[in-house]
């Protein structure tokens, strides 16, 4: 997989700022449309 920069530090995948998942999977965060990156959430994150 290409490498994926990542901030959020409190995913067990997380590591110096790159994410070490195999694969990740991103969905809309809500019921909005969506239209910025906000918007959007990852839902592979597992919490520490
Ligand atoms: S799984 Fe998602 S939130 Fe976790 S490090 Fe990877 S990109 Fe970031």
């Amino acid at each position: 997989m290409a490498q994926i920069s990542c901030r959020v530090e409190e995913c067990r995948y997380w590591e110096n700022d790159v994410c070490t998942a195999n694969s990740i999977q991103v969905r809309s965060s809500g019921t909005r449309k969506v239209s910025t990156s906000d918007d959007t959430a990852c839902e592979t994150f597992i919490s520490k």
